[in-house]
């Protein structure tokens, strides 16, 4: 269970180097400035409570627990500790093994296990819990247990195996995205605002409402989990919908979601709700921001880059969910090009954004 976390963990981090290496790639823009994007600290997991601290935009914090999906303990770099909405985290994924990793303070039991009263197992138990039980792990790495105080103050070892591990985690203070109705008009100023958008759909987690408390809903469109989708298990239920403009495009949608409607939403943040939308079927007129719709595989990308191969064949970069159909994963930097395209035999609508066409 742990090694299999490890290499999710894994896996989560190499996804985000080939996603940042693609980000690399693309021009820097000047950040705008933006002197409202100051937040409040909680002492409580509620916005009624107190306030204890405040932090900003671009702020580094590190992410002690998340309390719920909707709320997680934070510390600040000044040492206040105290309550967020979880939404404004961007988290970051370490190597865990070597740095992350802690077993700290008041853990629980994962599975049901034995205390000991040295690390070994051979040694005399000295009690039995349940899983889910509360003890206070005061050293941590000893010959693969800890050294834990329980409930009664009595102190003994675990099997490290047996606890949930919890991880003090590095994360970026973000802004969550806001729909207006103006937006890019240039394929440089939407470049830039994808760039921005990827730091909320973070690449490798889920855009549904899977453990929120939240239901799937027109109004929950920002709701990002770190839980996948099943599709056949668990049909649509928890996949976030939004029917935004490009639906204009596509009468026979009247909701949209999964990927066309994650497209649709990011479509709109990049461009604002009242701009157009024109549509033609031409790869090589592709450009950043565009829908590219593969009509028989049913499937929607936003392009995030366009270039050019040696042979002056255009390909593009683009950013999804659910391209296992599966999932509702949010991915960026997938490459696309007509190669591809003949391979799954389709062929592409496109919609765009751009008042007038180059
Ligand atoms: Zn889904």
């Amino acid at each position: 269970m742990h090694k299999k976390r490890n290499l999710f963990f894994r896996r989560l981090l190499l996804w985000v180097l080939v996603c940042t290496l693609f980000i690399n790639a693309v021009p820097v823009y000047a950040e705008e400035e933006n002197s409202s994007s100051s937040y409040a600290l909680y002492t409580a997991p509620h916005a009624a409570s107190a306030v204890c601290g405040s932090f900003s935009v671009g702020d580094s914090v590190t992410l002690l627990d998340t309390v719920s999906p909707l709320w997680n303990r934070v510390r600040l770099n000044d040492g206040t500790t105290g309550y967020c909405d979880a939404a404004l985290l961007g988290k970051m994924f370490l190597d865990i093994e070597t740095e992350a990793e802690r077993l700290i303070g008041a853990v629980r039991t994962r599975t049901a296990a034995i205390v000991f009263q040295s690390p070994d197992t051979d040694s005399e138990p000295l009690a039995r819990l349940p899983a889910n039980a509360l003890v206070t792990v005061l050293a941590e790495g000893v010959d693969g247990f800890c050294m834990v105080q329980l409930q009664n103050r009595k102190m003994g070892y675990i099997e490290e195996d047996a606890l949930q591990h919890q991880y003090e985690q590095p994360a970026l203070i973000r802004t969550v995205p806001e729909l207006s109705a103006a937006g890019a008009v240039t394929e440089e100023e939407a470049a830039a605002r994808l760039q921005e958008l990827s730091a909320y759909f973070q690449h490798g987690f889920y855009w549904n409402c899977i453990g929120t408390g939240q239901r799937q809903s027109k109004d929950n469109l920002f709701l990002i989990t770190e839980t996948p989708c099943h599709h056949p298990s668990q049909g649509y239920s928890y996949c976030n919908i939004y029917t935004g403009t490009l639906c204009n495009a596509y009468p026979e949608y009247s909701t949209a979601m999964q990927c066309f409607g994650y497209v649709n939403l990011l479509s709109d943040l990049v461009f604002g709700t009242e701009a157009p939308v024109s549509s033609h079927g031409s790869f090589d007129r592709i450009r950043v921001g565009d829908h590219v719709r593969l009509v028989l595989w049913d499937h929607s990308m936003l392009v995030t880059k366009v270039c050019k191969d040696e042979n002056g064949e255009t390909y593009f970069y683009a950013t999804d969910v659910n391209a296992d159909y599966d999932s509702c994963q949010i991915q960026w930097g997938r490459k696309f090009t007509k190669q591809e395209l003949r391979r799954l035999g389709d062929y592409v609508l496109v919609q765009t954004r751009y008042p007038t066409e180059p």
